[in-house]
């Protein structure tokens, strides 16, 4: 195996979600080759930092800011560069210290997920759901009028009309988190049966909803995805990225994800222009 076709299934052998003929095959050429090896403990050690990380939403954006002053924002052509350089010498962090080297790890880290740019986001958004469960487990469903009214305040961009829960399906908790340094409204429902599906709300700018994977629902293609035994959608609607994490899995998703996308529907009175 060549490191290209290496590169491509390491974040999946972390997840340990490759069959068992190819987990071999990465493996035996990890084993050979140290630059690969490099990059598997880098996306482990990410992993485990966007864990980490998870309940101290204050924390990211701090650590950005600092290390986005240490290093300059870098442009698509900056990156470009650093990215041939970094492939040059696979482990510069080494010499820098702190928060620096940690967030170089991340950064580095998107550089070589620029083929797949969804994968950090969705063990971001895996691991948010996995405390936000957790949390909101012992919890009775409040009224959902009064979540958003109290979650409107706090979010700088419009997210409703929003699915506000069914018979079948509650809201039970409205708050703001953060996915890739962005501020996501986020929504979380549980079902009948105690499973829980969480909605990020966040501005669509920066985005990208792959163009593979598509998982038609009726009308719609949203990307789909399974990630450490979850379902992932995402896709844009209304100026936002949609992305939903959920514990029911593939055949069941599609009738969680109608609820949230027709939901979403404004009114067609109120229908601006340019919307499908
Ligand atoms: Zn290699």
């Amino acid at each position: 195996m060549e490191c290209a076709e290496a590169r491509e299934h390491l974040a999946d052998l972390n997840r340990g979600q490759l069959g068992a003929d190819l987990t071999q095959a990465v493996r035996g050429h990890v084993e050979q080759c140290a630059s690969c090896r490099g990059a598997l403990e880098a996306d482990a050690e990410i992993r485990t930092l966007v864990r980490a990380q998870v309940p101290r939403y204050s924390a990211p954006p701090a650590l950005r800011a600092r290390i986005e002053g240490l290093i300059g924002r870098p442009t698509r052509g900056e990156r470009a560069a650093w990215w041939r350089w970094l492939r040059l010498h696979p482990w510069p962090v080494g010499a820098v210290a702190g928060a620096a080297c940690v967030l170089l790890l991340v950064w580095a880290g998107n550089l070589w997920m620029v083929r797949d740019p969804v994968s950090l986001l969705a063990a971001q958004a895996v691991a948010e759901h996995v405390e936000y469960t957790k949390e909101v487990k012992t919890r009775p469903a409040p009224d959902p009028v009064a979540l958003l009214r109290e979650l409107r305040p706090q979010v700088d961009f419009p997210f409703e009309p929003v699915f506000q829960g069914d018979p079948q399906v509650q809201l039970v908790a409205a708050l703001v988190g953060e996915l890739s340094g962005k501020r996501a409204a986020t929504f979380i429902y549980r079902d009948t049966a105690g499973r829980y599906t969480t909605l990020f709300l966040m501005p669509g700018a920066g985005v990208v909803v792959p163009e593979g994977e598509r998982m038609p629902i009726e009308t719609f293609k949203p990307h789909y995805r399974a990630a450490s035994g979850r379902s992932l959608l995402l896709w844009k609607h209304r100026d936002l990225a949609w992305l939903l994490v959920s514990d029911l899995d593939k055949t069941e998703v599609p009738a969680m994800y109608l609820k949230v996308r027709k939901a979403a529907n404004p009114p067609s009175a109120f229908l601006p222009s340019g919307i499908s």
